[in-house]
Order: C-alpha cells, then structure tokens, then sequence
C-alpha cells in the first residue's frame, strides 16, 4: 500500500455506535464498570490509556512500520521518556548537529541524575566507532539535523549500535515517514515531535515513540509513560490524526517549494551558503538516495556577513513569518542562533526556514525584494 493510502486507512475507523466517519473524542477520563464490577473494554483511566490516544499510536506504529507506538505531551516529554527508561551510569551518544533540546535534557536533567553522554559528528563513522563506550546504550541520531540539514547513515549507525549492544533512535520529525523510514534501516525506536509535520498545522504540541520490536525496553518506557503521565491529550490526539491524513500531499507540496526556493538561494550574491539536501553541491547526495524518498522542507541559509544582516534581511519579510518551530502550513524562518543562546554553534548569519504551502513565486518574491534591500544597504 502506498503511504497516502496507508496514512489515511491508518487514521481511519468508523465509529461501531453511530456510523461517524470521522473517529469520535474520547475526552472521558474514566471508564464505567456493571453490576458485576466488570469493564466495558480495556480502558480504565485515561492516564494509562485513552481510546482517542490508542487510535494516534496504532496509526503512529504502522506509519513508521513499528510494533508499537505511544503518543506523548510533546516532543521532548518523549525523549525525556526515553531517557528515563534508562538506568544511572549509562552512556547515551549524541550527534553534533541536533535539535538544541535533546542535549538540553541530557545536561540539564540526566546528568546530574547520573546519565553520562557525549557528542560526536556521526558523519563520520570511524569517530562513531571511537565513541561507543562499553556503557554505551543509546545511540540517539538526527538526519536531516537541526539546523545544517547534514544526513546520517542510518543503516551504518544502527550496525554499529547493535555490535556494541546499544539501540539506535531516530528523530525523525524533519523527514517524516513521508520521507525516511528508520525502523526499515534497522533503526530500534523513531522519535517524533508530532508537533511539527504530523500534526501541520502549528496548532498542538506532541511527541510520539514508535518502537521496532515491543520488548522489554518498549514496555519499561510505556510504563513510565503511563505513571508519569507524560501523555498526549485525547483532543491533542485528535487533531494529530487529523494532520497525518495530509502528511503526505503536505510534505510533497512543501518539499517542492523548498526546492525553488533553495535554488533561488543558491548563487544569490547576498547569500554564502544553502544547506538543503536536495542542492546537487549537498555533501550527503548518495545517502540521500539510498536512504530517504526526497530531501525534505526544511532549509537553512547563511547571508553573507553577520547577525546584524542576518536580521536586516528576515526584518524587511513579508510573506515568511518570523517564529520558531516548523512543520506547519505557513512559512517561518528564523535566526537560530538568537533562541539557542551565547553558548551556540549556529553561525550567526544562519536562518532555517521552514517552507509551507504559499506559491512559491510569492515566498521567492518575498525573499527577493528582502535579499535586494540588503545589497543596497
Ligand atoms: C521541535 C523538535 C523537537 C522537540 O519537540 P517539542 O514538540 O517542541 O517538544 C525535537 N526534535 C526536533 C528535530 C524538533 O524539530
């Protein structure tokens, strides 16, 4: 089945009461018994378990080919979760380039919690290799990363990941299942903030794990899922499930605008340099074909010059809207460097965008007259 069909069939089921096409809102908490104190189902308690959640992880797991999924608050209660599941004294290895959250956590949380973790740019396999620890049981990769769009072998790191006894998890929220499927490459758990793609419409915060194999390690973080409640909200739930029925048509639509858009970037006098995968001079072309369906609607470029550019440029936009986050149907661009802090590696003349639904001519108009200001400054 191809993924548009799967995406909709998976977020489908008509409602056995009353015939409702669209799947109802269960916003119950609780679940009654009968007279003799027997269940109706399997619910209980909504924070353990809610039929609208439920829906949202089955549609996640067969998204992503996986035998189990769990619908989170957010992206990062996700990781967090994750996290948790391990035990104090083990190592997790992290790429160099990754959403500035998930080192946040290991620094912030784990490591005074007795989590040990280090970076490295798993581009480079050898430098990965070095890195595994003998307690080393997580191997956490982001492809495309956040923000220099650098892919990652997927099929090479898990090899090494599983010779070492470690798992390999993938944040896959800048590809989407759309785009790149992890479990597939041998990957053992997809992360998502479904805040972004999946749900499309900047309109509700989730985060989602989806696990290859419903194993001990699966059960030990549905578990503290469950007595955390680090749970998605039935309506959360609800419009995420929504969102996937137009993953596909969205990311395709998005990915080929962000294609003109990065060409029109590409050899602009005002710009040093575009990070998109599907620029022919991208470093990463031939793990690009073999291991995603397309290079994805997420870019960044650097301006020539320094932040003050940076931001007279995003300054005279009119059609992109300056925020963070990304995913959704309308075009955001942002100077990175300025959320992450004074501590980042983002360079300063750096803005990811991430590129919505408008027609293209209108955004590379935008980015037009805004880039011709900037040389006439
Ligand atoms: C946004 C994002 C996260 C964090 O997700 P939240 O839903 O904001 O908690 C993690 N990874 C990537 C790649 C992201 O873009």
């Amino acid at each position: 089945m191809h993924f548009d069909t799967l995406a909709l069939r998976a977020t489908h089921q008509t409602d056995p009461a009353t015939g409702a096409v669209v799947s109802p809102l269960h916003l119950s908490t609780t679940f009654a018994r009968n007279e003799a104190n027997e269940l109706a189902s399997d619910y209980v308690y909504s924070r353990p378990n809610n039929p609208t959640r439920e829906a949202l992880e089955q549609a996640l797991a067969k998204l992503e080919g996986g035998a189990v999924g769990m619908a989170f608050s957010s992206g990062q209660a996700a990781t967090m979760t994750l996290f948790q599941a391990l035990r104090p004294g083990d190592h997790v290895l992290l790429s160099t380039d990754a959403y500035y959250g998930t080192p946040a956590l290991l620094e912030q949380v784990f490591h005074p919690w007795g989590l040990t973790y280090s970076r490295v740019d798993m581009r480079d396999l050898d430098a990965v290799q070095q890195s595994i620890h003998e307690n080393t049981r997580v191997i956490w990769c982001e492809t495309p990363s956040n923000p220099l769009l650098q892919i990652l072998d997927l099929l090479s790191i898990s090899r090494l990941a599983h010779e070492a006894g470690a798992i390999c998890v993938c944040d896959n929220t800048w590809a989407t299942p759309v785009l790149q499927r992890p479990l597939e490459l041998n990957c053992d758990v997809v992360m998502h903030s479904t805040t972004k793609y999946l749900a499309g419409h900047s309109d509700v915060l989730g985060g989602a794990l989806i696990f290859k194999h419903n194993d001990e390690f699966a059960q030990r973080v549905r578990n503290l899922q469950s007595l955390s409640g680090a749970v998605q909200a039935p309506f959360d739930a609800w419009l995420i499930s929504r969102g996937i029925k137009t993953l596909g048509i969205r990311v395709r639509a998005q990915m080929a605008t962000a294609q003109a858009v990065a060409e029109f970037l590409d050899g602009h006098p005002a710009v040093e340099q575009v990070h998109y995968p599907g620029l022919s001079t991208h470093p990463d072309k031939a793990l690009i074909h073999q291991q995603m369906n397309g290079p994805s609607a997420m870019l960044s470029v650097q301006i020539k010059g320094g932040a003050a550019e940076a931001l007279a440029f995003i300054g005279k936009l009119k059609l992109f809207i300056r925020a963070t986050s990304l995913g959704g149907v309308e075009s955001l661009i942002e100077h990175r460097a300025s959320v992450e802090g004074p501590n980042t590696a983002t360079p300063q003349n750096l803005l990811r965008m991430s590129i919505g639904l408008e027609h293209a001519e209108d955004l590379i108009g935008d980015l037009a007259q805004a880039l011709d200001t900037l040389s006439n400054r």
